[in-house]
């Protein structure tokens, strides 16, 4: 009997893979090629993209776009390469068109130029050092997510740049699935719209992204870390500027004149409290905090300016609330020092309206199963596009893409991150074609 059972799902499995043609190209190949293009996006420029480079990869993807048969391929003058790859449903208006984000740029903290990718086949455990540079080691201890890539391909720089996989493996694995859907008419989907963004990094880059006219009701941004972790969650953020205003003068006829802002600031900030859950360095998880970033101080005027971060709007009022009671105790103390307490909203928790549209994470959710990943639901203790996005009417949940360590010499994927990744997005467009009918 247990045999028999054995033989029957032996079959399932090998009729199911026997139906998916290959891409025309793989997803680790094309990630391979895509990193070795230098793409980093810079800080404080006037103009979007922010590096001309970031065109290199704009241009190429658009080509490769062309050539998948996307339509309505273009490339704007900001760098944001748009298409839309039309479904093959007797009636593609029954589903809504669902669009996929990846970003070609990387970051401005670690070069990204001669980018060598290193091939670690068939990891079989322990720690990774990076040949060109033997002291950046990716360590089990801090990565405990190398004990699941036991005999996958690990992928890697060489010690001396990122690797890029913020967020090329996204890219790959985008164009990647539209190339599979294209050699596999028998899986069906509704219309997709499909765009590369520069400047995420920087933010920057999505403020240009036309909604409008790329078409889709919802969509998903493919930028997220280990395999599993969707984000429906960031932060509620505001950003507050405190300013205190003094009076100079002549420091060697000052008596009795001056009134020197900066001891009222550093009042203020000595004034914060020290004990958790207060400060970016004592939190975690879901806890929020305050946190001053910036200053800038003289006789007669100093500015501090601090972040403030919660997932609940309520957290984001109890902690301003807490900086309007340090303020007034400075003005106690300083009635001279005239305070003034003023913040602004950088961008709203996307679950504000995500909480709405609960078939976008389910679906995702079940995608990740059907490709026999793990899914796990982890808010994102930043920003994303999809923050801006969502707040501006398309509602976008963040996919893992199998990456990690962003931003630093010590980033990897995988072959299995790649490659499972790109199977929970064929799943996902399936998934909304199955429940949309
Ligand atoms: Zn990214």
């Amino acid at each position: 009997m247990r045999s028999l059972c054995l033989l029957i799902v032996l079959c399932a499995l090998t009729s199911v893979h026997a139906q998916i043609k290959p891409p025309s190209e793989s997803v680790m190949d094309r990630f391979l090629r895509y990193v070795k293009i230098d793409t980093q996006s810079a800080e404080d420029q006037n103009t979007v993209p922010s590096t001309k480079k970031q065109f290199d990869l704009a241009n190429l993807l658009a080509k490769e776009l062309k050539d998948l048969g996307v339509r309505n391929v273009r490339v704007s003058e900001f760098g944001i390469v748009y298409g839309m790859v039309p479904g093959n449903l007797p009636d593609n208006s029954k589903v809504p068109t669902i669009g996929f984000i990846a970003h070609m740029d990387t970051s401005p903290a670690v070069s990204g130029a001669n980018v060598k990718a290193i091939i670690h086949k068939n990891y079989q455990g322990g720690d990774i050092v990076l040949p060109s540079d033997k002291t950046q080691v990716i360590t089990v201890d801090k990565n405990p997510d190398l004990k699941n890539l036991i005999g996958d391909d690990i992928i890697t720089a060489d010690g001396t740049t990122l690797l890029g996989s913020d967020d090329k493996s996204g890219c790959a694995e985008v164009m990647t699935m539209i190339d599979t859907l294209r050699s596999n008419p028998q899986i069906k989907h509704g219309n997709i719209a499909v765009a590369f963004t520069p400047d995420e990094e920087v933010g920057g880059g999505i403020e240009k992204f036309d909604i409008q006219n790329w078409g889709a009701k919802f969509a998903y941004t493919v930028d997220g870390e280990q395999l599993g972790d969707i984000s429906n969650e960031t932060w509620s953020a505001r950003t507050a500027t405190v300013t205190f205003h003094g009076k100079n003068t002549h420091p060697g006829t000052a008596k009795g004149i001056m009134i020197n802002s900066m001891y009222a600031a550093g009042d203020f900030l000595s004034n914060f409290p020290a004990e958790a859950p207060n400060r970016p360095e004592t939190t975690e998880g879901r806890v929020g905090f305050v946190h001053p970033y910036s200053s800038n101080m003289t006789e007669e005027t100093s500015t501090i300016k601090i972040l403030v971060r919660d997932f609940d709007l309520s957290g984001v009022a109890a902690k301003e609330e807490l900086l309007k009671q340090i303020v007034a105790k400075t003005r106690a103390k300083y009635p001279q020092v005239k305070i003034d307490y003023d913040s602004k909203l950088g961008y709203l928790n996307m679950k504000e309206v995500l909480k709405d549209y609960p078939q976008l994470t389910d679906y995702a959710i079940e995608a990740a199963k059907r490709a026999g990943v793990t899914p796990e639901i982890r808010p994102i203790r930043g920003g994303t596009d999809g923050s801006n996005l969502t707040a501006r009417g398309l509602p976008t949940p963040n996919l893992f893409t199998g990456g990690h360590n962003f931003h630093g010499k010590l980033e990897f994927n995988s072959r299995k991150g790649l490659e499972k990744s790109t199977d929970t997005l064929i799943n996902l467009v399936q998934i909304w074609a199955e429940r949309s009918k």
